[in-house]
Formats: structure tokens, C-alpha cells, sequence
């Protein structure tokens, strides 16, 4: 199969983009880019597989209710000039929520979207992103095929324990179980993480996705056992503006004595808490780090002390620990938080080689660690642009 496979990663002020070759599947994209700032004012960048920059345009105001058709218009338009001599054969989209049913990357329809929409309440702040980036490639370009792969569908081989809440049977039955999220990024480590650790691959291993959003992934046979997030991406771990695990009575609390309304919750739990919120200052890691403040200390060191004891927490569901990986933008560059998280983990053998740290090399654990440490850049999109490839037809 030849031609151009592009996949979209449509959030709400931001879309990501990155075209593969179709026939070359080892290749890192052409080229790859995103649109940020969307809802306020925003920015266009690209780069090719060189990292040399095609382009940085500043976007005129959108209009909000048509936003990602007016992107997607926009974006398939530039594509269209920049893919030379090639052509589009298909469009792969990252999909937060695939609900019980979508374990496998699907070739999207109506009728799989009308499912997918049916799964708007599980994710309200993601999916519906998703499905309106589909609907604009759709619009613009119908006969161009389209698939889409799900962040829940890597844990869909979990043991059904391991997704239950304790909660009325009723409720579970009709759908309200811990899904997982991360499952792009899950299912690439899985696939490298032979390259580096052999046979201990197949082990138990978990891996730590810190980005903005963060969880946790225990694995045994490079297959989902457990996670850290939950019904909603909102569990588990602190993130950059989400609360993680949090006592339900908060919640009750602030309904029944704060008097807040349900979107005035859901703006504290999912904008204004973690590290912003904790240390008042910001959400990026970078800024705390480089930060005197007390609240800046006081908001990494959460950060860590949560993310040590989600990943204890993780150990039980696969009965000890052989490898543990960090990836996405902490995970991957911030040797300080990794080396805070290892220090707190000793206990289980866990042991740092501090010039490793320091470096960013793949592999940081010291030579008498009982627990390989390694640091994998993740890519989701090399995911999906291997899923269209496999759902492309002969
Ligand atoms: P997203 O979930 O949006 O894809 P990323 O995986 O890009 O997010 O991660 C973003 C986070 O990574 C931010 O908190 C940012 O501060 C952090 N980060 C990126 N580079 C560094 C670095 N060099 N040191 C510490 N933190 C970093």
C-alpha cells in the first residue's frame, strides 16, 4: 500500500498531526506538527522528519461553535501542498474513550460514531473533540477512509477485578468500571520495550506515562493487568491540573456545604487542582522546578511522594516488579522527579545510576538495581499510523 497515512490528535486547544508513510513502517513521520492555542488565538507549526521548521503562523480568531471543521479545513489544505507527488489514503484519529466494546482500532462509520457519541458523558471533555475532528475530516473529504484507536482499548485484557469499583452491582453492569487511559502511549512501550530489555519484557513491569496527563500501567506479557486511572482520566495519579485519586466526600462536600454546581467541580477537579493548584503558580514542571517557592517544592514533592505510592500500590496486581519505565514530557526529561520517585521505591530494590539520571539515558538503573529503570520516549502516533496500516485493505 503506498501513499500518506495522517493521524490526528484532536484535544481542546490543541491538534496534533503527523504524516507517515504507509509503505515504510519503521519511518518517523514526514513530517509532524500541531495547531495550539485553540479558543484563543492559534499558532500553526510544523517541522520535517529533519526537525526543521515548514512553518509557525499565527492563526486568525475562530469562530468557537465550528472551530475543528474551520482547523481540519485548514489543515487538510496544507497537507494537500506539502504531501508533493503523494497522496492521502488514510486518517487515523486518537480516540479518548472506546467504551467496553472498542478494544481494537476500528474503520470509523455513523455507525460507530453514533457508539462513540454514545460515550461522550464517560469522557465530556475529550471525546467529543475527537469525534468532531472525525466529522470535519469526513465533511471535507468523504471518501478519504478513517479509523480510530481508543486510550482504553490497551486495558481492555484486564482481569475483571481489576476494573471493578465497589459499588452496587448495577452501576457496574452498566458501564460505570475503571477503563484506563493511556493506551496509545502503553502500547507503544509494550512493542520497544523488547529492543531493550529482553526476555524480561514479558515480565512484570509498569510503566509510568507523566506527561500532563499522567497514569501508571502495570503489565505481565506486555498486556495490560492494572492502572491507575479509572472510570475517567481523572484518577490516580496528580497531574498538571487534575486533582488524581481524590475522597468522593470532596466531592459531597463541595456540592452539599461549598454550593457549587456540577461544571464548577468539574473545573476544580480537572483545571485548577494538581500542580497548578497545589503550587499556585503553574502546571509545567519546568516552571516548578526552576521555581524557589515553597509551593513550588511543596507541589513536586506531592507529586512524587503520590506517584511512589500509586506505583506501590500497582505492585500486588502482578506479584513483584522487574522493569519500570518513564516516559512522556516529565517521565522522559525531568531526571529530578524520576530519581525522587526511585528514592522513595528503594525498598523494592529499586537502585538509580545518578549519571544515567542525569543524562536521560535509556537505561538509569545502577548495576546492582534488582529493577531495571529505563527512560522510552513514547509515540503515540507511530501507534496509530501501525493501525491504519493494519486496516488498510490489501
Ligand atoms: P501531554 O500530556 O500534553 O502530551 P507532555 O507529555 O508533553 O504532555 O508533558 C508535558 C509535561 O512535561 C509538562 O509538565 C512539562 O513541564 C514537562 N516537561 C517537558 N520537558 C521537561 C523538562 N525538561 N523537565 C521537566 N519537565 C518537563
Amino acid at each position: 500500500m503506498t501513499g500518506d497515512i495522517l493521524t490526528l490528535n484532536a484535544g481542546s486547544s490543541s491538534l496534533k498531526f503527523a504524516i507517515f508513510e504507509a509503505e515504510q513502517p519503521d519511518a518517523r513521520p514526514r513530517i509532524s506538527g500541531k495547531i495550539s492555542g485553540i479558543g484563543g488565538a492559534p499558532v500553526f507549526s510544523a517541522k520535517d522528519a529533519a526537525g526543521i521548521a515548514l512553518t509557525s503562523t499565527q492563526l486568525a480568531k475562530l469562530n468557537p461553535a465550528s472551530s475543528h471543521e474551520e482547523l481540519i479545513a485548514l489543515l487538510l489544505d496544507w497537507v494537500e501542498r506539502h504531501l508533493g507527488d503523494r497522496s492521502l489514503t488514510m486518517v487515523g484519529h486518537r480516540v479518548v474513550h472506546g467504551g467496553r466494546h472498542f478494544s481494537q482500532p476500528v474503520r470509523l462509520d455513523d455507525n460507530v460514531l453514533r457508539q462513540l457519541d454514545e460515550l461522550v458523558p464517560l469522557a465530556p471533555l475529550h471525546q467529543p473533540h475527537n469525534l468532531a475532528a472525525i466529522r470535519a475530516v469526513a465533511k471535507w473529504l468523504p471518501d478519504l477512509p478513517q479509523i480510530a484507536c481508543f486510550d482504553t482499548g490497551f486495558h481492555r485484557t484486564q482481569d475483571p477485578l481489576a476494573t471493578l469499583f465497589a459499588l452496587p452491582r448495577a452501576l457496574s453492569d452498566e458501564g460505570v468500571i475503571r477503563y484506563g487511559f493511556h493506551g496509545l502511549s502503553y502500547d507503544y512501550i509494550a512493542g520497544v520495550l523488547p529492543d531493550h530489555i529482553g526476555a524480561k519484557a514479558e515480565g512484570r513491569v509498569i510503566v509510568a506515562h507523566l506527561g500532563n496527563g499522567a497514569s501508571m500501567c502495570a503489565m505481565q506479557n506486555r498486556r495490560s493487568v492494572a492502572t491507575s486511572m479509572g472510570f475517567t482520566a481523572l484518577d490516580g495519579l496528580m497531574m498538571g491540573r487534575r486533582c488524581g485519586a481524590l475522597d468522593p466526600g470532596v466531592v459531597l462536600y463541595l456540592l452539599q456545604s461549598k454550593g457549587m454546581d456540577a461544571t464548577q467541580i468539574e473545573a476544580l477537579l480537572y483545571q485548577q487542582s494538581g500542580l497548578l493548584g497545589v503550587s499556585g503558580i503553574s502546571n509545567d514542571m519546568r516552571v516548578l522546578e526552576d521555581s524557589d517557592a515553597q509551593s513550588a517544592r511543596d507541589a513536586i514533592d506531592l507529586y512524587v511522594y503520590r506517584a511512589a505510592s500509586t506505583l506501590a500500590g500497582l505492585v500486588p496486581a502482578i506479584g513483584g516488579l522487574d522493569a519500570l519505565v518513564f516516559t512522556a514530557g516529565i517521565g522522559e526529561n525531568s531526571s529530578h522527579v524520576r530519581r525522587a520517585i526511585c528514592d522513595r521505591l528503594q525498598w523494592l530494590g529499586i537502585g538509580v545510576d545518578e549519571a544515567a539520571n542525569d543524562a536521560n539515558e535509556i537505561r538509569i538503573s545502577s548495576a546492582d538495581s534488582a529493577i531495571d529503570v529505563l527512560v522510552l520516549p513514547t509515540d503515540e502516533e507511530a501507534v496509530i499510523a501501525a493501525a491504519c496500516r493494519t486496516l488498510m485493505e490489501p
